[in-house]
């Protein structure tokens, strides 16, 4: 059990889907929450995803458990709370489409199973009859059972709905203002004046950056994606989404080179629901939402040497949003080192779609006193030295 302190009244900084899910979980409990954000709902990452809730492209550790405990959430939330009907359950398909990504793939898929997921190989004549649309070049498809697809900015609508809490929109934290024992916050500046509570929770994505003097820790990661028109047949060809082994590859790359990687691409083939596909995407140290023709035309060079039937369809629109990263590649979660009553759940990157509901959950446990069942130690906000932590 964590240690309880005092109060019942929330402040809530970001309106992504942590601070939707906290948002939600904090007023099941009984408290009382002030949801602020700069802009409105899901107006950052959270609205401009790809849904992905996955256990397949995590690495064993910290972040495999989290996803595995991510997706058995979404499950429960789908079944008999808020998100019924937004979580689509379907498998991921890892495939390798060279020798050196199989090799990769195969040691990969020995850690999945190992985590508990349900595998199925293919490959020689059993992969065309599994994926029949799917490139002849293909050595070998690895299928991911048990994971899913939600879309971001209608679980951040779902969420904030059912708790019954109204948005205050274009309402920016300025800064922080601490009580005069210095040992905990008072209340966040906003243009409208200071908002006083007992707790207060930064899930303002890269805005928790800023807010806690955290920038050169938690980056900026743009990602471009695009989707197309509708293709039923093709789209029913596919049991779940394709996911390149390069898209393993790239986040592995940005890792080892400390997240400073310039751009890289890692393939992923999402059949939505309505029929369309969603391509994406790219990995960019940069900050901002355009969309450039060259690496536009890059992913769609590799969906369609890997899925060719996506040759015929016309691109409907691409779109861009940017992860919140951090330099060893897992969020910042817990309590802010020095302050009684600050928390903070940011640095998700490319997985907080998955992890959002899980985090919010755990936060609002954090401030009940309550168990929360996941180990937040390789998470600690204070882990990067040398780092402010509120200026
Ligand atoms: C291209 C792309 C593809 C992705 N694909 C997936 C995927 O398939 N699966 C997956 O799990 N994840 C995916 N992600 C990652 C996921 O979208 C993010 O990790 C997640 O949305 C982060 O949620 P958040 O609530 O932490 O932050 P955000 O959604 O960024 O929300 C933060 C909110 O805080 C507000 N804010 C900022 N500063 C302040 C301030 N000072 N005061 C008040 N409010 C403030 C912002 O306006 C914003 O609404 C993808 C991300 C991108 C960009």
């Amino acid at each position: 059990m964590g240690a309880s302190i005092g109060g019942k009244t929330v402040v809530v900084v970001g309106a992504g889907i942590v601070g939707a899910a906290t948002a939600y979980f904090l007023s099941r409990s009984g408290f009382a929450v002030r949801l602020l954000d700069a802009n409105a709902p899901a107006s950052a990452a959270s609205g401009a995803a790809d849904g992905a809730v996955s256990v397949a492209s995590k690495r064993p550790g910290p972040m495999m458990t989290a996803a595995l405990a991510g997706i058995a959430l979404y499950r429960r939330l789908e079944r008999d709370g808020p998100l019924g009907g937004l979580f689509h359950e379907r498998p991921t398909i890892m495939v390798a489409e060279d020798e050196h990504e199989a090799e990769t793939l195969r040691g990969h898929a020995e850690a999945l199973a190992g985590a508990g997921k349900q595998l199925r190989h293919f490959e020689g004549t059993a992969l065309p009859s599994y994926l029949p649309s799917v490139s002849a070049h293909v050595r070998l498809a690895v299928e991911v059972g048990e994971e899913g697809h939600a879309i971001g900015y209608e679980v951040v609508r779902r969420l904030i709905a059912a708790s019954g809490v109204a948005v205050e929109r274009t309402t920016p934290v300025l800064e922080l203002v601490k009580s005069s024992s210095a040992r905990s916050i008072a209340a966040v500046a906003t243009p409208r004046g200071p908002i006083e509570a007992d707790h207060f929770v930064i899930a303002a994505g890269g805005g928790s950056a800023e807010l806690l003097g955290l920038s050169g820790t938690v980056r900026p990661r743009k990602g471009q994606l695009v989707v197309t028109e509708r293709a039923p047949a093709l789209n029913a060809s596919l049991p779940g989404s394709l996911m390149s082994c390069r898209y393993l590859l790239s986040k592995d790359a940005i890792l080892a080179a400390g997240g400073a990687a310039g751009r890289r691409f890692g393939l992923v083939i999402d059949p939505l629901r309505t029929g369309q596909f969603l391509i994406g995407g790219t990995r960019e140290e940069s900050g901002d939402t355009s969309n450039d023709l060259a690496a536009v035309r890059i992913m769609l060079a590799s969906a369609v040497r890997l899925l060719p039937g996506i040759a015929r369809l016309r691109a409907l629109r691409a779109f861009a949003g940017v992860r919140s990263a951090t330099s060893d590649g897992l969020p910042l979660v817990g309590r802010v080192p020095g302050y009684d009553n600050l928390i903070v759940a940011t640095g998700f990157e490319g997985d907080g779609i998955c992890l959002g509901p899980l985090m919010g959950r755990t936060v609002s446990r954090l401030i009940a006193g309550e168990d929360c069942e996941l180990d937040l130690a390789p998470f600690a906000p204070g882990r990067f030295e040398r780092r402010s932590l509120v200026a």
